[in-house]
């Protein structure tokens, strides 16, 4: 049976190409009827937060993704199997795999004439029995390749004579990472490994690993890099790559899962919007792409709107609902009137690209004043607009409250002006919701009512 996993460092917030991997290992579980392995590579003490793991934990769970290994609740966690790396470390050593060497960096560096070059076999027939202090090394084969099969990149061939010796435990006994993630690839029972490019380079030496340790590698995929507009590698000190932070802003789980599917992947047909079972059934590994994927906000926000457009009204003010309180709302919770909200929500439905944006659209129902905003302001208030805004101000003294109406009125305003209904709108719209941009005017004044909607025009007039 197909078993993936996704091996995750908590070493800082969910990045999204960890994401997009974690979808490929599921998706490929899912279709294969496979089990999906989650282990927590907790190893690095130094570099590991708990709360990075719970990070991580919780926005897999929030794209649908979580350990489904019916032999194992989980999620694994390197950390616990730390006695059986340092076996696996002893038995290699047992089987005439590994050595002991004793060479200071300083001494390797004098011997080879370059700080760069990998380690020169000096110890390997030296027969030193362990020591406080000593590393054990890998005795790689000086003749042959290894081939990695790759179902992403094909085959790659390395020539075994150009794959150092390389350390597998520590001087203190422990083993090292690369050793770690193969034992524990191996414990539970992993057919395929799927994951992020910048691990290729290891991957020969892992496969070695896996063969003197008397087992069949896995099926090996490697992911293109992420990049951003500038084709740079996506990175978390420039770019803006956390799950967590993409979710929190508004951005719906299945929009993400979705767009993250096609970094590096296409469902044919031009089709880009799919449910999610329907990219895990069209999915193929083999036609994941090699070049880097370029990760598009601008076609994410895209998608985001059409999925918050495909929401019912009811799942629509749900998804809303977090960002009508603290700390987004810039109302206090008094000033907040849920049936007001209603009345316009299904307006912001259609506009909205990411559902914190709700927010700015509707503040001018809740707040006493509208926001100021000198640019807009400034922006809106042209020679003109005074005349504008007295004569709307006389006109829905009395007008009938309805969007329609009120539309018609200003129209006839614009008119007289020599201005265009947008032009004519644009002073109206700023007086009452303080931005140049927002739902739809007339409707936004229905909602606001006439008593506030005159308020707030003599507020405005000069
Ligand atoms: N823990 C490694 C990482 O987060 C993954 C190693 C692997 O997938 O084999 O980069």
């Amino acid at each position: 049976p197909v078993r993936v996993r996704f091996a995750p460092s908590p070493t800082g917030m969910f990045h999204v190409g960890g994401a997009r991997s974690a979808l490929y290992n599921w998706a490929v579980a899912r279709q294969s009827g496979g089990v999906f392995v989650l282990r927590v590579e907790d190893t690095d003490a130094a570099r590991n937060k708990p709360e990075w793991t719970e990070g991580i934990i919780n926005a897999l769970a929030a794209i649908g993704i979580h350990q489904d290994d019916p032999t194992f609740e989980g999620p694994y966690f390197q950390s616990h199997h730390a006695e059986r790396h340092r076996e696996a470390a002893e038995q290699l050593k047992a089987s005439g795999h590994a050595y002991y060497c004793d060479c200071t960096r300083e001494q390797l560096t004098a011997r080879t004439g370059s700080e760069h070059l990998g380690y020169d076999g000096f110890c390997r027939d030296r027969g030193l029995a362990y020591a406080e202090g000593r590393a054990l090394r890998f005795r790689t084969p000086d003749e042959g390749e290894t081939v990695v099969k790759d179902v992403v990149r094909g085959d790659t061939v390395f020539p075994n004579k150009a794959i150092e010796d390389f350390v597998i435990a520590r001087g203190d006994g422990s083993a090292v990472f690369l050793l770690a993630n193969v034992v524990d690839d191996l414990d539970e029972k992993i057919t395929e490994v799927i994951r992020g490019e910048e691990h290729l380079s290891n991957t020969p030496k892992q496969q070695l690993l896996w063969e003197a340790l008397g087992a069949t590698p896995p099926v090996w995929a490697h992911l293109s890099v992420i990049v951003n507009e500038k084709r740079q590698k996506l990175s978390k000190r420039r770019d803006k790559v956390a799950l967590e932070d993409y979710l929190a802003e508004g951005f719906l789980p299945e929009a993400m899962v979705n767009y993250l599917m096609l970094l590096g992947w296409s469902p044919g047909e031009d089709e880009e919007i799919l449910p999610f079972e329907e990219l895990v059934r069209r999915f193929r590994i083999s036609d994941v792409n090699t070049s880097p994927a370029f990760f598009d906000i601008k076609k994410l926000t895209a998608f985001n709107g059409e999925y918050i457009r495909a929401l019912t009204p009811e799942q629509f003010l749900a998804a809303c609902a977090p960002y009508l309180t603290a700390p987004y709302a810039t109302w206090t919770p008094e000033q907040f009137d849920q049936a007001l909200f209603e009345t316009v929500a299904p307006l912001a439905q259609t506009r909205l690209a990411v559902l914190s944006e709700i927010t700015a659209n509707v503040d001018f129902l809740f707040l006493d004043q509208p926001v100021e905003d000198e640019a807009s302001w400034s922006k809106a208030m042209k020679p003109g607009a005074d005349a504008i805004l007295r004569d709307a101000r006389s006109a829905y003294e009395t007008a009938e409250w309805a969007a329609e109406p009120l539309k018609e009125t200003l129209l006839a305003i614009g008119e007289k002006h020599g201005l265009k209904l947008g032009k004519a709108q644009a002073p109206v719209r700023v007086a009452v919701t303080g931005r140049t941009v927002g739902l739809p005017l007339f409707e936004s004044l229905e909602a606001l009512g006439r008593d506030r909607v005159l308020a707030r025009l003599d507020a405005a007039i000069a």
